[in-house]
């Protein structure tokens, strides 16, 4: 074990058991780590506790956005490397962004985590604790702490899976912050054994996979690990889950000037969804330093909403533009 946060509950349980100790104390512990409430325990505990790794993520930078509900953070690591964590809504509505990883080894063109590459995974730990960072700064301005959780910072989720997991595990425990399956929603390049395993953990979270392109080759010019994950094979993995799952995959589509916007990939695209259980999110490209090309216009991208509309049998929708000014939108984290 690298840190005591890094557990979830069955896991601490089996720690305190492993050190002669009685797993009873496992839920007083467990809230003292993940609700960081004060809790009564017996010495031997308290001093097995104080031995182990424990750490919060500090801030490097802190970005509000001028639209007023978004507000990116720059967190350090224990070993002073940096992610970073996004905070998205109103009061009680909250939703955080989270990283997975420190830089990505998928290498999505329009990707600023890509374009930095791979650095390493996140610990679970770690991604609990952006959560606590994050309501730490609601709690200190008297607002409800975060309600929903989105897996699309930094990193692929499904590369860095049993992290990832237990994270999500120990966040939704009802000891700890409790926070709805349903709220959650994890995002995928495409991941297939990713797709697979996470069709067959016994909690169940809403998945988005990011398709755009409807051909092998446009797909692939776009997301080179598409060689590995074909655009057929992901799409019948998206079968699997929601056929496992009982529940509609969201497809994300990323729009981008003169590569997928046009009449004939709106038109195509429709044809290739139609008659699968899927919800379509449309996302305007969000500029990124390594990548010169465009977002398509405001009527571009609702002329391209609406042939879908027509031509697909699938619901459809345009991801609003949050924290775009503060670099903290879809695809622009990276440290
Ligand atoms: N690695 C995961 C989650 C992080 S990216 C994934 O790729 O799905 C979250 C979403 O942002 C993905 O749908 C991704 O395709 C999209 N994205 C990445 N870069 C973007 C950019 N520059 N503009 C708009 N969307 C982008
Ligand atoms: Fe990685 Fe997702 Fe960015 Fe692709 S879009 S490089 S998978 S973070």
């Amino acid at each position: 074990m690298n840190s005591v946060l890094d557990l979830p509950f069955t896991a601490l349980q089996e720690a305190l058991e492993i050190e002669g100790l009685n797993p009873t104390h496992a839920t007083k512990v467990f809230q003292f780590l993940h609700l960081q409430k004060s809790v009564e325990l017996p010495p031997k505990v308290r001093a097995w506790l104080a031995e182990q790794k424990q750490f919060v993520l500090n801030e490097v930078r802190s970005t509000p956005s001028g639209d007023g509900v978004t507000q990116k953070f720059l967190l350090q690591l224990p070993d002073r490397q940096d992610v970073e964590s996004v905070l998205m809504g109103f009061s009680g509505r909250h939703t955080a962004c989270l990283s997975s990883q420190v830089g990505c080894a998928m290498g999505c063109v329009f990707c600023a985590t890509g374009q930095m590459g791979f650095r390493r995974h996140l610990t679970t730990g770690e991604i609990v604790s952006q959560v606590y960072f994050i309501n730490e700064q609601l709690r200190a301005r008297n607002e409800s702490p975060v309600r929903n959780l989105v897996m699309m910072g930094m990193g692929e989720p499904l590369h860095n899976f049993q992290p990832v997991i237990d994270a999500l595990d120990i966040l939704t425990d009802t000891r700890g912050l409790c926070i709805g399956h349903s709220h959650i929603t994890i995002s995928t390049v495409g991941h297939i054994p990713g797709i697979l395993k996470l069709a067959e953990v016994p909690r169940s979270y809403h998945l988005s996979v990011s398709l755009h392109g409807v051909t092998d080759e446009e797909r692939g010019a776009l997301i080179p690990v598409n060689k590995r994950w074909p655009i057929a094979d992901v799409l019948e993995a998206c079968r699997e889950y929601s056929a496992k799952r009982d529940q509609h995959v969201l497809i994300a589509w990323t729009l981008i000037a003169g590569v997928n916007d046009s009449d004939d990939h709106a038109r195509r695209l429709a044809e290739l969804l139609s008659g699968r259980d899927i919800h379509l999110n449309l996302i305007p490209l969000n500029p990124t330093d390594g990548y010169s090309e465009q977002p398509p216009s405001e009527e571009t991208v609702a002329r391209f909403h609406e042939l879908i509309r027509c031509h697909g049998t699938f619901p459809v929708t345009v991801r609003q533009k949050r924290g775009i000014d503060v670099g903290a939108g879809c695809g622009q984290l990276a440290s």
